[in-house]
């Protein structure tokens, strides 16, 4: 187990955002939070990742109560964190994203990517290999597309060394053709042993892809278990599926 989150409330004023979640997630595995918008999925990550203090309950990583932890210490001890919206800088190239993401280097922790210590050109280089960014890495920010920034920001999720690899909606509004690459790129992440959490939307991506997946509800998990268990479990259904009629009901929230 590389994560663990125990009874985490917090509210934003009156709202009770999240309301006694917990869950784990196991090392070298893919491991999905799904549900409703505003279900407080990406509360979580923000709490897990101490871009926000939880009100209370507690964080474990790597087996390290990281509850109290500021968010560059957590980030230190390996976890790296994409956004649903991602954030890059216009005016900076792909190879100055790239470069800041590496700088936060910690030798230990990026020997796991990185067999080994190659010259930051090189890691640069075999990043932009695993997603398949086929630009030149002097291209600025703003002249990507929209899903060329997605890869990007993976790529920047990728090089920031780390143990568990935190993705918010990976695939949001990309092409069906870029969804299975990136389906492609974190299946062979994990044939490479990482860790990943995501949050995704996209309920064909996440049956196809992961290995656990966590259902969450107005700020806790509802229900836990194989994709088999999650397409087949009565209460899911009804709660979420069964009112989108009886075909693809699977892609109700898509
Ligand atoms: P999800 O990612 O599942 O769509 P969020 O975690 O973004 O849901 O939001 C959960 C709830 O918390 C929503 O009601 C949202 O409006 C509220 N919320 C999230 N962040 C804040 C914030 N910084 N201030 C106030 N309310 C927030
Ligand atoms: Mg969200």
């Amino acid at each position: 187990m590389i994560l663990s989150c125990k009874d985490i409330h917090k509210s934003f004023g009156g709202i009770k955002a999240i309301q006694g979640c917990s869950f784990t997630v196991k090392k070298n595995k893919i491991t999905a939070i799904i549900g409703p918008n505003g279900s407080g999925k990406t509360t979580m990550f923000n709490v897990i990742s101490k871009l926000i203090d939880p009100d209370s309950g507690t964080i474990e990583f790597d087996g390290q109560d990281v509850t109290s932890l500021k968010d560059y210490e957590l980030s230190k001890l390996g976890i790296s964190r994409t956004f649903q919206d991602v954030k890059l800088f216009q005016n900076l190239t792909i190879r100055e994203h790239l470069q800041i993401a590496l700088s936060d280097s910690d030798e230990r922790l990026l020997s796991n990517l990185f067999r080994t210590k190659d010259v930051e050109s090189e890691k640069i280089q075999e990043v932009m290999e695993i997603v398949g960014l086929d630009k030149p890495l002097e291209t600025y920010a703003t002249d990507l597309s929209y899903g060329q920034r997605k890869l990007l920001d993976l790529a920047i999720g990728i090089a920031k060394p780390h143990s568990l690899l935190m993705l918010d909606e990976p695939v949001a509004g990309v092409n069906p053709r870029l969804r299975d690459s990136i389906k492609n790129i974190l299946r062979e992440l994990n044939n490479r042993g990482e860790s990943i959490l995501l949050i995704e939307h996209d309920m064909n991506f996440v049956m196809d892809l992961v290995d656990h997946i966590f259902v969450m509800d107005a700020g806790k998990v509802i229900a836990e278990g194989s994709p088999e268990e999650i397409q087949n479990d009565p209460y899911v259904l009804a709660a979420y599926l069964g009112n989108c009629g009886d075909e693809e009901e699977i892609e109700c929230w898509t």
